[in-house]
């Protein structure tokens, strides 16, 4: 594990551009003794293995999947530290094949590229590559122990105007500025922001502003990123947006093109499945060393992340896990990287990883748990 999360953190790698970390990550599950699929789903750096008797066969009655996250951040790296999350992903992979001939269940692991943006995961679930999947784990490196937290739905949309260039001097009169559109419409989102639902986010920038100070801009664009804590919600927030951009078109007689690229989903978090991981976790840790001061994510800032999608076709966790203390840092930031290279990143995660092995043999084992998680997971999907 302190090898795969080196390697990976010395070679940082964007989404979908995941080849070294693909192959090492696979090399190292064929020396465990699996056969890898790598390529699986339609994705080049995607890969999948698979262990354990299927329901079809008699013993057991369940699949759960370990996922393995594995891209970095552009000028960054590994400021997310998702080596740790690779490394901990065969890790408890590697706890789980120490019983493989007692297992109850199916286990899978499944390298889900492109966490930050392009939604591997998504694509996966699309692919077919979650059918068979009952629950879905993972965890991530973070500035605290947080059980669950929310994570928001989330959409891009970008607004290109279109208006008419003129003499910025000579002849203002005869244009139509795209600029003071796309500008407007920023604007008009901060000023109906008072009305927006509590933990909704919006933000975004100027895409294209104009070429040249003497020529009234014909061509503007600007990018929101739109997020809410459900979906429904989101295609609210959503509306309201497009209605800025379409309302700062009129008042500047531009012409507007809308284009909405959809995000993730929200997390649909497990809290029955939390329970046993946090049980576990707390049972890993060193002699001597006090239970966790678990903390449950309600004011924390809330991000997306397409372990979201996986929430909403099977009961899943994504706990957090500290890294570093409180306040040192946080993810996206520099000194994060520096810290998911250290001694002390490595040793939450094996400590995560033989929690998620054990949370995974309970899940396959224990048909009362199982019943219980599946049965939350339901009722969380009635409400939302
Ligand atoms: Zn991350």
């Amino acid at each position: 594990m302190s090898a795969i999360s080196a390697d990976l953190h010395a070679n940082p790698e964007l989404c979908f551009e995941e080849t070294f970390a693909c192959r090492r990550l696979s090399e190292s599950l064929t020396e465990l003794g699996l056969d890898v699929q790598v390529g699986v789903g339609g994705l080049e750096t995607a890969f999948r293995a698979e262990f354990g008797p299927t329901p079809a066969q008699g013993r057991g009655g369940a699949t759960i999947a370990v996922l393995a996250e594995y891209d970095a951040l552009p000028e960054i790296g590994h400021a997310c530290g998702h080596n740790l999350i690779a490394a901990g992903a065969i890790g408890a992979i590697a706890g789980l094949l120490a019983v493989r001939d007692e297992l109850p269940g199916r286990v899978v692991v499944l390298g889900t590229p492109a966490e930050e943006g392009g939604g591997g995961k998504v694509k996966l679930i699309d692919a077919g590559q979650f059918a068979d999947i009952d629950g879905a784990m993972m965890f991530h490196p973070y500035d605290r122990d947080l059980l669950w937290k929310p994570a928001l739905a989330c959409d891009e949309v970008e607004f290109r105007f279109t208006g008419q260039a003129s003499h910025a001097a000579a002849g203002p009169w005869n244009g139509r500025s795209a600029l003071t559109a796309a500008l407007q419409t920023i604007h008009l989102v901060d000023a109906i922001r008072v009305h927006f639902h509590d933990g909704t986010r919006v933000h975004g920038f100027v895409k294209k502003g104009g070429e040249a100070v003497n020529i009234i801009p014909d061509k503007a664009a600007v990018r929101f990123s739109v997020r809410a804590p459900t979906r429904q919600g989101l295609d609210e927030l959503r509306g309201r947006v497009i209605d800025c951009a379409r309302g700062a078109a009129l008042a500047t007689r531009t012409d507007v093109e809308v284009e909405v690229e959809t995000g993730y989903s929200e997390m649909r978090n497990n809290r029955t499945l939390y329970e046993r991981f946090a049980g576990h976790f707390d049972r890993a840790a060193p002699t001597g060393e006090a239970p966790v001061d678990w903390e449950v994510g309600r004011d924390v800032g809330a991000g997306s992340t397409d372990m979201g999608d996986v929430s909403q076709v099977c009961p899943s966790i994504h706990p957090y896990i500290a890294i570093c203390d409180l306040g040192e840092t946080a993810i996206h930031q520099r000194r994060f990287a520096e810290l998911a290279a250290g001694d002390r990143a490595l040793d939450s995660t094996l400590r995560a990883a033989a929690a998620m092995a054990c949370t995974a043999w309970d899940f396959l084992a224990d048909d009362t748990l199982r019943g219980d998680v599946i049965r939350e997971w339901e009722t969380s999907a009635a409400r939302s």
